[in-house]
């Protein structure tokens, strides 16, 4: 296997280009190291993103810009993910802790892997999109789209993930995250993230209520009867239990580490807590 440390997009993009389905991005390879070594022997080149320019948060009149390689201890720790409307991004990383990870997992690897992570739950709760790249050009993605199973993301071969663009909420928007997780060194079993908008009467009049890593179908998934009882009313401790009841479109899978069952209660009652630290949160 070779080991490339492109300096610049372009080089990155012929390496990909050359070696088609045989080589793969790697940012801070805490997926390889920590559960996927065996991949490593699958494919002919590893292509280093990380001296790509791509590590940086902005705001622009679009909302919010983290580049791929962004680590998630950079997101905790930046103004603009730590506190404002955008404070949710560092809330999902305190949740992960093993600080070793935080300072090497970058957003770009996060939102690649479908699967038993945290951002992309919250990142579907804040209709994000992922910006793509390639030598064929820039596209963007919503980031519904591009989870498509379990393990599976939408990149064509010679394409990575540049960006994660994230609109700017309306005002009064608060957001909430809830985790279950075996031990503290455990990936997720089941996470939860939420976002409500109201208006200046204390309406809700947007609200995304999201889980991962428990679903059926491996990828984070809203469930639109919660949204659906929250929406036009004005949100009270009853309404967020109703909310949480009506979770169950989420099916849920039964594997190892826990039942469908399980699981199923743990949705609900991630719902109830992430949807009462939204409405706490709203500023
Ligand atoms: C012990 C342990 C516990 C963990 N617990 C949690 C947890 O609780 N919650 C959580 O959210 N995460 C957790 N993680 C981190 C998570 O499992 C992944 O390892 C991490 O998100 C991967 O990020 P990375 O930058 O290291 O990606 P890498 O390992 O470098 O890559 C991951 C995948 O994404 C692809 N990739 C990466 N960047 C790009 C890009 N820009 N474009 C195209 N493809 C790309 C790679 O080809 C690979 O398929 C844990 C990790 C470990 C080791």
């Amino acid at each position: 296997m070779e080991y490339y440390s492109p300096t610049d997009l372009n080089q990155a993009y012929s390496l990909l280009d050359k070696y088609g389905e045989d080589a793969i991005p790697i940012a801070g390879s805490t997926f390889y190291m920590g559960h996927r070594e065996e991949l490593f022997d699958e494919v002919e080149a590893v292509v280093d993103i990380k001296k790509l320019g791509l590590s940086y948060i902005r705001q622009d009149a679009d909302g919010l810009r983290i580049g791929a390689t962004t680590t998630l201890n950079e997101i905790f720790s930046h103004e603009l993910t730590s506190q404002g409307p955008f404070a949710i991004l560092a809330t999902t990383v305190r949740e992960l802790n093993i600080n070793e990870v935080r300072n090497m997992a970058t957003i770009g690897g996060e939102v690649c892997i479908a699967g038993e992570v945290d951002m992309p739950t919250t990142l579907l709760a804040y209709d994000a999109s992922i910006v793509i790249g390639s030598s064929k050009g820039v596209r963007e993605i919503s980031m519904s789209d591009f989870h498509i199973g379990y393990l599976n993301n939408a990149l064509e071969p010679g394409e990575m993930v540049l960006e994660v663009h994230i609109p700017q909420p309306p005002a009064n928007t608060g957001a909430g995250f809830a985790k279950f997780e075996r031990t503290a060194a455990d990936l997720p079993i089941v996470n939860v993230a939420a976002r409500v908008s109201l208006d200046e009467t204390g309406i809700c009049i947007a609200a995304r209520v999201v889980a991962g890593a428990a679903t059926l179908s491996g990828v984070p998934e809203r469930s639109r009867a919660a949204e659906a009882v929250l929406l036009n009313q004005a949100i009270d401790g009853a309404l967020i239990e109703t909310a949480a009841a009506a979770s169950a479109d989420i099916v849920c899978i039964h594997d190892f580490r826990a039942s469908a069952e399980i699981r199923s209660l743990w949705v609900k009652c991630g719902i109830e807590d992430a949807l009462k630290r939204a409405v706490a949160a709203v500023q």
